[in-house]
């Protein structure tokens, strides 16, 4: 990747390289600033890359109204000039518009779409579930910007000429009203779909399986499925993108401080460290463990790590040592909690061994770190750490 010069000063949604990849997803510069050095950067999740020190014109992150602007005929003359036989070219205007996710809710959303330029694709998702009542992002998001939300899954709809079209919703919290009312002008093809959303239903896999049958491997995209998966997020900045040409220099994010019991969600720019966020809210980030994704997931969120295409929702919870494990007890809970019927305990004992063949029939493919086995394990045995002990070890191919 060819980055701007240090020094170069930029204007917020500039892309920030020289020259931009068709492979990579192009950075673009949240606010407006100068660019410095290379930096490595952790994303929320750990994952490391490559980016830059942006110093913003106005100090302090600039955290935007979650607000929709416009009305929908206009967004829905903008959706009717679309040539949809000019997919390629949107992918390129998407990609350099700095529009990009991969997390749990969305994985890698630029590889979708270039999968989909060469798989045929019948069905596209819009995951509008929450993880936990207490992280509401996609609850917001369609508060927010239905009219973003249903311009986005309108265009890509048509784009991938999907025949379905679905947004998932919780039946118990039914946050589709809005977006009900924005997709009759922008996407009439959009069916919601309410779903009982018990942890961990929004994991793709089990999405994917619970909409079209199809069995999808934790890990695998979903348009290797025929399937186009985004959420709400991913989707409001598409939309935005077609109906005010902007790029993705904002996301949204959802924050629950469980000391004090406040939630709140926000629009921060992409790249900014989440404890600046944290400091922003009033939280003392050195007194809290935060964690991305939810509570169970356990990704714990380290003090260098910024807000990037990953995890959009962060739980803080008081911070305590860790309990010391106790043997197994053989009592099974870890099992029957498994939605994907591993045998953790047996998982645990393969990364003891470092022994891949015992993983793989203790069921490690079929994992998807939902997080559950470890949470009702009366011994606190560490099984998701061990799983993805095992992970990292047999895609290095080092067991
Ligand atoms: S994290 Fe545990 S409960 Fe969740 S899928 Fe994996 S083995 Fe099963
Ligand atoms: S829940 Fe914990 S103690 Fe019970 S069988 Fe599983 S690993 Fe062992």
């Amino acid at each position: 990747m060819e980055w701007l010069a240090p020094g170069s000063v930029v204007s917020q949604g500039a892309p920030l390289l020289a020259k931009s990849l068709e492979s990579h997803r192009t950075p673009v510069a949240p606010v407006d600033g100068i660019v410095g050095e290379q930096v490595p950067v952790r994303l929320i999740g750990g994952r490391e890359v490559l980016g830059v020190r942006f110093t913003p014109a106005h100090p302090g992150p600039t955290v935007r109204p979650n607000a929709s602007r416009g009305d929908h005929r206009e967004a829905a003359r903008r959706l009717d000039e679309v040539d949809t036989s000019a997919f390629g070219e949107w992918l390129t205007r998407i990609q350099l518009a700095g529009i990009a996710a991969d997390r749990w809710t969305c994985p890698d959303l630029l590889k979708q779409l270039r999968d989909a330029l060469t798989r045929p694709i019948d069905t596209l998702v819009c995951n509008l579930l929450d993880s936990d009542p207490w992280l509401p992002l996609s609850r917001t998001a369609c508060q927010s910007y239905p009219r973003e939300l249903a311009a986005g899954l309108g265009l890509l709809g048509r784009l991938t000429g999907a025949k379905d079209w679905w947004a998932l919703v919780d039946q118990a919290d039914d946050c589709s009203g809005p977006i009900r009312e924005a997709a009759s002008d922008l996407a009439s093809a959009l069916r919601i779909a309410p779903l009982e959303n018990d942890y961990p239903q929004l994991d793709p896999t089990l999405l994917v399986h619970s909409i079209t049958g199809r069995r999808l491997r934790p890990g695998r995209l979903p348009s290797t499925h025929g399937v186009i998966l985004i959420d709400g997020p991913a989707a409001a900045a598409i939309g935005r993108l077609l109906l005010d040409d902007s790029p993705m220099t904002h996301v949204p994010i959802a924050v629950y401080d469980q000391p004090t019991d406040v939630i709140s969600c926000l629009s921060v720019p992409l790249g900014v460290h989440a404890r600046a966020v944290f400091s922003l809210l009033g939280i003392p980030w050195a007194s809290r463990d935060v964690f991305a994704g939810g509570p169970l997931r356990q990704l714990r969120v380290g003090d260098d790590e910024v807000i990037g295409p990953g995890e959009l929702t962060l739980f803080s919870a008081p911070q305590h040592p860790a309990m010391p494990p106790e043997p197994c007890v053989r009592c099974g809970w870890c099992v029957e909690a498994c939605p994907t019927r591993c045998r953790p305990a047996g998982l645990l004992e393969a990364a003891q061994r470092r022994d891949a063949e015992w993983a793989r029939g203790n069921g490690l493919d079929a994992c998807i770190e939902c997080g559950l086995c470890t949470f009702v394990c009366p011994s606190k045995l560490p099984l998701l750490e061990g799983i993805r002990f095992l992970k990292r070890g047999i895609a290095a191919e080092e067991f």
